[in-house]
């Protein structure tokens, strides 16, 4: 985990005298604005996830973390806003844990972008950034924010997913937008969509959707969707 006393917070690259390796400082915080959700991951202490509402200190942090975003994956790098800028049609999150010295450390960003460019296709939210510090990573965090994004978002595409993204999303409802193929787009979603109606199915048990939709010869329709088996005891653990 990373530590809350961590020597430098202002030096984003820092050379760690023990190990004589280069280490990713996390960054600190004063104050962060915007709305909570603490996340309860039983390796990863006290992490709030926040909707970000403005901040110099916090915008800096997602701006750092779209750097190491950039660098890791070798893509472009993510445009992130100044925090007095517009930002229509971005959401921005970012998760941190208390600091001893200065406030909070932030453990990592995510950022997402309304589409409403795409040709025949009805408005999306697309992943730009999502960046967890190496120190904080393989405990659940980003698991335990996906239902908070998707229940915010509504419908989330994710291009050119990364492994532990695909991992972690494996078996999560989806639905397609767009009526042409050459346009269409996949979409995360808190629910899934019915093959017979199109439209999205209830939850009825944590792993089971059903569509009870009235078909046109008047018969409720029977169609359900399962969570894959994986998905389901990883949640039952
Ligand atoms: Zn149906």
């Amino acid at each position: 985990m990373i530590r809350s006393n961590y020597p430098d917070p202002r030096e984003p690259v820092v050379m760690d005298a023990f190990t004589a390796g280069w280490t990713l400082a996390p960054c600190s915080l004063r104050d962060v604005q915007g709305i909570p959700h603490a996340l309860r991951a039983p390796k990863a202490r006290a992490v709030t996830l926040y909707e970000l509402r403005g901040g110099t200190d916090a915008f800096a942090a997602v701006k750092l973390y779209a750097r190491y975003y950039a660098e890791e994956l070798d893509c472009d790098l993510p445009r992130v806003p100044a925090a007095d800028a517009p930002r229509d049609g971005l959401y921005h999150w970012l998760w941190v844990m208390p600091s001893r010295d200065e406030g909070f450390r932030a453990l990592g960003a995510a950022q997402f972008r309304v589409r409403t460019d795409v040709i025949g296709v009805d408005f999306f939210v697309q992943m730009e950034l999502c960046y967890l510090h190496p120190c904080a990573r393989h405990r659940g965090i980003f698991s335990l924010s996906w239902p908070r994004f998707i229940r915010r978002l509504q419908r989330i595409h994710v291009p050119e997913p990364t492994m532990a993204l695909k991992i972690s999303l494996y078996g999560k409802p989806t639905v397609t937008l767009g009526t042409d193929e050459e346009h269409q787009v996949r979409c995360y979603t808190e629910q899934p969509e019915c093959r017979f109606h199109g439209g999205l199915m209830q939850q009825s048990s944590p792993s089971l959707w059903q569509c009870w939709g009235k078909g046109e010869d008047g018969n409720v329709c029977k169609e359900s969707w399962t969570a894959r088996a994986n998905l389901r005891n990883a949640k039952e653990q």
